[in-house]
């Protein structure tokens, strides 16, 4: 079994905590993805999940083994944990064939040569570099070297992979292709993965489940449609889906409705039920709701004047092709539509723009903790 367990961990480098009190629970064979802007502290999570930095406090199990527990002084180095690392550069030996660099653990481990033979075989045919074994680093592409950096890591057969940013350096086409390689070769495998990212695009296409971080702090965890559709706070809202969600201030009325000053929307019933019993009923709170959720009211089939729908100043269109992001007034409160590539909206022109309030969220004001 390869769970991976971190349990209350903090790290203080100084007076700085680069992170705060992580409890996470990652399942046997699961793809996790720790996920936040530079400098949340996803890569210090990493590193001393691989024993490459000690954590201050907490305990850290990989397995059933306690590799971390500053408290009772233990601490596992590195080679002793099981676990191979891939990094964004690729650290391959430049005077090494990708036969010997992808050999390289195996030969310090002293496996049989027969049986490095086999399993340098295998992986090189899983990854589809069969036929570049006798080449160089530099006779090779960014993908195929990434490739070989990561034939080097599952050759070993480790209980956990550690991978940071390991896309980061290819362009973006490669990056979509090595996407989904990757993807399937874990699901191959089976192998526990925990995955670095910023990019939330990667997040979400790669990862059963998503731990998003931000200033040290474990915001939420939960698999990517629960983090999208069912974002914990204001942070993961806005930091996951492109356009970002829009929030709007906003109070709850006694009528039911959310009111912004120049414009109000009526609650769905359940939504105002939930708001009354957490007291927030005449309270200012902030409105979220995300830019593919409102339509230009040509296409949208329920739209009622005052309740779900109003008037708004186009400000910009941004025209992608496959759909029109519109920059959206009314008085002085701003918000983001994504359109389809079909509506016929101007810029400096009016349009009625509905709102799925279905998809509507409410975040308490201050804490941005979310209601719904
Ligand atoms: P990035 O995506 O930019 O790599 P990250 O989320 O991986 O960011 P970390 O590398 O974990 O961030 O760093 C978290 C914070 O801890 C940063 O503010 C960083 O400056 C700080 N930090 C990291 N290592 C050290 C160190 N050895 N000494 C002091 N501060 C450090």
């Amino acid at each position: 079994m390869a769970e991976v367990k971190l349990i209350h961990v903090w790290k203080q480098f100084g007076d700085f905590t680069a992170v705060k009190d992580m409890t996470l629970d990652i399942k046997d064979g699961e793809f996790m993805i720790l996920l936040g802007p530079s400098g949340c502290g996803k890569t210090t999570t990493l590193r001393m999940i691989a024993g490459l930095e000690e954590p201050t406090k907490g305990q850290i199990y990989i397995g059933d083994k306690l590799v971390a527990d500053p408290e009772k002084g233990v601490f596992v180095p590195p080679k002793d944990r099981d676990i191979a690392m891939v990094f964004q550069s690729y650290a391959l030996y430049p005077h090494m064939t990708v036969y010997d660099n992808i050999a390289f653990p195996l030969k310090l481990r002293k496996v049989p040569k027969q049986e490095i033979d086999k399993r340098v075989r295998e992986v090189a045919e899983m990854l589809g570099l069969t036929e570049f074994l006798h080449r160089k680093p530099r006779e090779l592409s960014g993908g195929q070297r990434q490739r070989v950096a990561l034939g080097r890591a599952i050759v070993r057969k480790p209980q956990v992979f550690l991978m940071d940013e390991p896309l980061s350096n290819l362009d973006a086409k490669l990056r979509v292709k090595m996407r989904a390689e990757l993807k399937r070769l874990q699901r191959q495998l089976g192998v526990t993965t925990i995955y670095v990212t910023h990019d939330q695009v990667e997040a979400m296409t790669m990862g059963d489940r998503i731990a998003v971080i931000n200033r040290g702090v474990l915001q939420q965890v939960g698999t990517p449609e629960e983090v999208y559709d069912r974002p914990a706070n204001t942070f993961v809202a806005g930091f996951i889906g492109s356009p970002p969600m829009n929030f709007i201030d906003a109070t709850v009325t006694e009528d039911g409705f959310v009111d912004f000053g120049e414009f109000k929307l009526k609650l769905l019933p359940d939504q105002f039920e939930v708001l009354e019993e957490k007291n927030l009923v005449g309270k200012d709170v902030i409105f979220g709701i995300r830019p593919e959720d409102l339509y230009d009211a040509m296409f949208a089939q329920v739209k009622i004047p005052g309740e779900n729908m109003v008037r708004a100043m186009v400000d910009i269109i941004e025209n992608l092709g496959s759909e029109k992001i519109v920059h959206l007034r009314v008085g002085n409160v701003t918000f983001l539509g994504s359109f389809r590539a079909e509506s016929k909206v101007v810029e400096g022109q009016e349009v009625d723009v509905v709102f799925d309030m279905h998809k509507a969220h409410i975040f308490e004001k201050g804490s941005g903790k979310a209601v719904f």
